[in-house]
């Protein structure tokens, strides 16, 4: 089933949703016919056809994300991608009809994450087994705090590919830099502890399906996840946050305890963070993580 997260509240909420590849095109058999010319030169060039699909299912998936906050179907959205280094028909990804949704995708094997925001968002999916919590690579992308909640934890590779996720997401985000990695500290989120959080075994999203909230949703395929789905919209506000403003530098934690101000339902899976909301959930066998910068 194609899960729905709404990542904030209010005239500027943006939905994450993540699934298995083979859902996503079992729920969008025609997905491919979605994509550019360029999209599917590259997809052609997978040599294993999983990691084709995986492409598919990513493109696709972040048009129906970008379709759902410009309500527009996702066959007359166009993604773009340039590479800011080389020219090449990669890199960040944009819709072209939509330059004001700012759109993210990321897959693994055999599953996929895609976002749209009216801020910048990033997001990541990364397989839990074989992510590696080694010594050496948590010394050289975990702050020293993370690296000891790391091998406090009951799952240390689950928390190691949770804190992964959230960074490589602020990385696709611009706030960042693969070499520094280390440099930035979210052991003060909430979202990952010591025991393993409570998002991360927690409840399903609601299947999109039988949201109130997702109008102008096309499913050609007919999602049917089982049960009843709570809206999306029941998603708790967020308080204000003391820090509006970005991240204040290397190992700049400007909210410690920066969970969520909000005084109803617990929702442990998200953070608000240095002027950026963060998230991750525990999937299958994957984790998803996404952030969004609260300032656009
Ligand atoms: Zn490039």
């Amino acid at each position: 089933m194609v899960r729905g997260v709404v990542v904030r509240d209010g005239a500027g909420t943006g939905v994450v949703w993540a699934a298995p590849t083979a859902q996503v095109l079992a729920a969008w058999p025609h997905a491919e016919s979605w994509l550019t010319e360029a999209e599917r030169g590259r997809a052609a060039r997978f040599l294993r056809g999983g990691d084709r699909d995986d492409f598919v299912a990513a493109h696709a998936l972040v048009r129906l994300c970008a379709g759902e906050l410009a309500k527009a179907p996702a066959t007359e959205l166009t993604v773009t991608q340039l590479c800011a280094d080389c020219g090449g028909p990669h890199g960040q990804p944009t819709i072209a009809e939509r330059p004001d949704i700012h759109v993210s995708l990321a897959h693994t094997r055999g599953h996929v994450v895609a976002g749209a925001d009216w801020a910048r968002i990033g997001v990541d999916v990364e397989r839990i087994r074989g992510s590696g919590a080694e010594q050496a690579l948590i010394e050289s992308v975990l702050a020293p705090a993370e690296a000891e909640r790391v091998r406090a934890a009951n799952e240390p590779a689950v928390a190691f590919v949770a804190l992964w996720v959230l960074k490589e997401s602020l990385v696709k985000i611009g706030e960042l830099s693969l070499d520094r990695l280390a440099e930035v500290d979210l052991s003060g989120t909430g979202l990952v502890g010591p025991e393993p959080s409570p998002a991360l075994g927690g409840p399903a999203a609601p299947n999109l399906d039988g949201s109130p909230n997702l109008g102008g949703f096309p499913a050609p395929g007919g999602l049917s996840g089982p049960g009843g789905s709570p809206a999306l919209g029941g998603a708790p506000t967020w308080g204000g946050s003391p820090n509006p403003g970005g991240l204040s530098g290397p190992g700049g934690f400007p909210n410690p305890g920066g969970a969520p101000t909000s005084g109803d339902s617990p929702n442990p899976g998200r953070a608000r963070w240095g002027g950026l909301h963060l998230g991750i959930r525990r999937d299958d066998e994957v984790m998803i993580g996404w952030a969004v910068a609260t300032g656009g």
